[in-house]
């Protein structure tokens, strides 16, 4: 503590690793520095803030995730009410980009789907806002930061560009230098992609698993084979956007397919991708003025290898290039580019310094004025030898040597046996146990040339280096175009791997949004076990499906392989079906039902009816719906009159594409009353006692539920699952389960109640058959005076 402010010291060089620790914390850093050079300074030398690092605007490498943007969004509400500007900037690469939303939801759903890491909100309005982001690091910035940019493109909503403004001007702020780096403003279309709700990400697994952290079990993993860091920055930010644009799928799907035949093509291109580092995010340190010599090499050396990619493309893909990669190789093949990889190949040794004032990061041989200084300074050292010599042979002192420290620099030793045969013109400069050291004036003549050239040399160094930087600076969209083809082509390669490797199909499109899958898998299930394909037919005039079947049938799995099958089309992947005719839809609503959803401390109903409601709301004819078990978080009756509800309302009205999961066997009366409703059931198979599960779809509707079986299959007890099955043949003689409450049900579960009553115990001892109707009605009278 100094004057009561609390104070802590770290070396230096470990700066930046407490700053990301400060910034995982939540915390903004400001960085400041000295920004006058010490040895001219008059009195205290001026500091100054140089930088402030928050969240949303870090750009170090060792702080952000590879595979993940990092963004730094901005969200304006006009005052009186509208639509809403959003604006997101990715620092680390330079994608700028603004849209508007209509409602709150819709902006909830777009922050969701880009993650940002920091969100940057109006002051005024924080309290509205910020409520919608509770879990998120929040910036307010006062009204006027939300000044509209300028934007060429015509029709761009004003809120969208006051999002961007407030962008610029907080970049503006905290970093306090140019940022070359970010991108003209893109303005977009929230329907230029599937619109998918942070409930369907989550529940389809797309990127991040429901249950633990582990990737595995996630589209993302299963689509992942990028070769680069943008490779997978891209695919990412595709699956969680997939394409809606008929000709801009097919297109992608042409590239993919042209490379799915042809192994040795691919693995060759893939091999030669692997050698090109992050571009984007190299070239966004550059343009942030943020680069170290390490960073210019790996940039130089990437830039080395981008010709032979395009040439692999041209060579490796025969009998004509698809539009795609045809662009792609023209964009890799970019003159400028080229150019500076010329000039600039030689420069950089092959392991530079960290800190470009060490010195000798650049080669010998790259520029004339460094090699004449670092050949004078090779003729001075040599001058010291010389004088060595020289002087052992004057003093007659044999163990006479010249040494160098940081403290004295150059000096003479003489051990203390010789001492008296020092000469006059020697000045002494340090005493050590056995030893004095000397300077004389030759030898600080010779120590000045030396270190002034060593000055020289590692300014002129520098002045190369930034002349390098600039150069590169004044070509950063064309690199940044030349990154985009590489994460692209990296992108296709992937996919047509993974096609190749899983044995994929590529999907057609319907006009009439029928859809047929036809052995259809699911792409994460049958990576780990043995998995039976599956039919979807929904031709034109069949919209909605009613799947029943026990548990652990398979409902869940057939219901998400479906909508994943129609995401990873429209992303322009292969998908895995024998064949697969489907329609474009515009968005995907996925629901798992309250007992397989994770959610704490609300009242689970309540979520599956705000959820419902949601879709009921914005499902349009050409979207598609999951509904996974919905109404299990009510009662029996409840549930399946609400269930009813929905599935009646979305066949009639909304008439998206539907498929609804249930083990309410009611439900499938629908399909009697209206003709676009189909029945399917997962089947399975009765051995004896025990159930087979097929894991095959098909259609009509299920026997029967199989809960004891599944029971049994989890191990409990004999005597228990025999009692279960006992009630469950009462009941079901008695009237159908679903018709009872759960009260009623566990009234009489006699496995709650006690199975030895006396009344009972009596009641087993009876033999109706050797009873009179008397007697009969005289015993009935007692023990039922007994059990009152
Ligand atoms: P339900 O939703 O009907 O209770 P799930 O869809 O969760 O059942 O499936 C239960 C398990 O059965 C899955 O975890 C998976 O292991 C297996 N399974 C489901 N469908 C298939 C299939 N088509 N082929 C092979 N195994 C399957
Ligand atoms: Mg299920």
């Amino acid at each position: 503590s100094r004057n009561g402010h609390p104070m802590a010291g770290v070396p230096i060089r470990r700066g930046t690793a407490y700053i990301n620790q400060l910034l995982k914390k939540g915390f903004k850093v400001a960085v400041c520095q000295q920004v006058e050079d010490p040895k001219k300074a008059q009195g205290l030398v001026k500091r100054d803030v140089i930088r402030i690092v928050t969240p949303g605007t870090v750009i170090d490498e060792s702080v952000l995730d590879a595979g993940t943007n990092n963004y730094l969004a901005s969200v304006y509400s006009p005052v009186g009410g509208g639509r809403i500007g959003l604006s997101f900037v990715d620092l680390s690469t330079g994608e700028f980009t603004c849209t508007v939303v209509e409602s709150e939801a819709a902006c909830i759903g777009e922050i969701e789907r880009r993650d940002p890491t920091e969100i940057l909100l109006q002051a005024d309005s924080k309290d509205g806002l910020a409520a919608l982001f509770p879990e998120r690091a929040i910036t307010e910035l006062p009204a006027e930061a939300f000044e509209a940019v300028p934007c060429e493109e015509l029709g761009v909503d004003e809120a969208a560009l006051q999002a961007a403004g407030a962008i610029l001007k907080y970049v503006e702020t905290t970093q306090k230098a140019a940022q070359a780096q970010i991108r003209p403003l893109r303005p977009y279309v929230i329907s230029d992609h599937v619109d998918l709700d942070p409930f369907t990400v989550s529940s389809l697994e797309l990127v991040r698993p429901i249950r633990d952290g582990q990737e595995r079990g996630t589209l993302l993993h299963v689509l992942n084979r990028t070769s680069t860091s943008m490779g997978r920055r891209r695919l990412r930010r595709l699956i969680l956007a997939p394409l809606t644009d008929r000709s801009t799928i097919e297109g992608r799907l042409d590239a993919v397919g042209s490379l799915v035949g042809l192994s040795l093509v691919r693995q060759e291109l893939r091999d030669r991708i692997k050698d090109v580092h992050d571009l984007e995010r190299l070239i966004g340190r550059l343009g942030a003025g943020r680069t170290r010599p390490h960073d210019l090499s790996l940039l130089l050396k990437s830039f080395g290898t981008i010709p032979s990619i395009a040439r692999g493309i041209d060579e490796g893909v025969p009998d004509g290039l698809p539009e795609e990669l045809d662009r792609i190789r023209g964009a890799l093949l970019d003159p400028d580019v080229e150019e500076l990889c010329t000039r600039y190949a030689c420069m950089l040794v092959d392991q530079p310094p960290v800190d470009p004032r060490d010195g000798g990061m650049i080669r010998d041989g790259y520029n004339a004025e460094l090699d004449r200084l670092r050949e004078e300074t090779r003729t001075h050292r040599a001058a010291l030898t010389t004088l060595e010599a020289d002087e052992r042979e004057k003093t007659e002192i044999p163990s006479l040597k010249v040494g160098y420290n940081r403290v004295f620099g150059y000096y003479i030793e003489v051990t203390k046996p010789h001492l008296d045969k020092v000469p006059e013109r020697y000045r002494r400069r340090q005493t050590l146990a056995n030893a004095e050291r000397f300077v004389t004036d030759a030898l600080r003549g010779l120590e000045e040339k030396i270190a002034l050239g060593e000055e020289r040399a590692v300014a002129l160094e520098i002045e190369l280096f930034d002349e390098a930087i600039d150069a590169i600076r004044g070509r950063i969209p064309e690199v940044q175009s030349v990154s985009d083809a590489l994460a692209e082509l990296d992108v296709f390669l992937g996919l047509a791997d993974t096609a190749h490797r899983n044995r994929y199909v590529r999907p057609s499109f319907t006009v009439d949004h029928s859809l047929s899958i036809r052995a259809g898998r699911h792409p994460v299930v049958e990576q780990v076990e043995e998995f039976v394909p599956n039919d979807l037919e929904l031709p034109e005039g069949r919209d909605l499906v009613i799947l029943t079947g026990p548990n652990m049938a398979g409902k869940s799995v057939f219901l998400r392989q479906a909508a994943l099958i129609c995401l990873m089309a429209q992303i322009g992947s292969f998908v895995p079906a024998a064949e697969a005719r489907l329609p474009i839809v515009d968005r995907v609503f996925a629901r798992v039902g309250a007992s397989d959803m994770l959610v704490a401390g609300v009242s689970t109903f309540m979520m599956e009816m705000l959820e419902v409601a949601a879709i009921l709301g914005r499902a349009t004819a050409k979207s598609l719906i999951i509904l996974d078990e919905m109404g299990r978080g009510t009662s029996t009756f409840d549930g399946v009159s609400i269930a009813w509800a929905v599935a009646e309302e979305l066949a009639r009205k909304t008439r998206a594409k539907t498929l609804f999961a249930t083990h309410y066997q009611e439900l499938t009366g629908l399909a009697d009353e209206i003709p676009n409703v189909v029945n399917l059931h997962v089947a399975v198979k009765e051995m004896g006692r025990d159930v087979v599960f097929l894991h095959r779809v098909e259609a009509g509707t299920a026997a029967g539920s199989y809960g004891v079986h599944v029971a049994r299959l989890a191990g409990l007890p004999d005597h228990v699952t025999e009692a279960a099955e006992r009630i469950l043949d009462e009941l079901l003689a008695e009237a159908p389960l679903s018709n009872l409450g759960p009260r009623q049900i566990a009234e009489r579960l006699p496995l709650f109640g006690s199975a030895d009553h006396p009344v009972l115990m009596k009641l087993r001892g009876l033999d109706p058959d050797r009873m009179t109707p008397l007697e009969a009605l005289q015993m009935l009278s007692k023990l039922k005076s007994e059990l009152d």
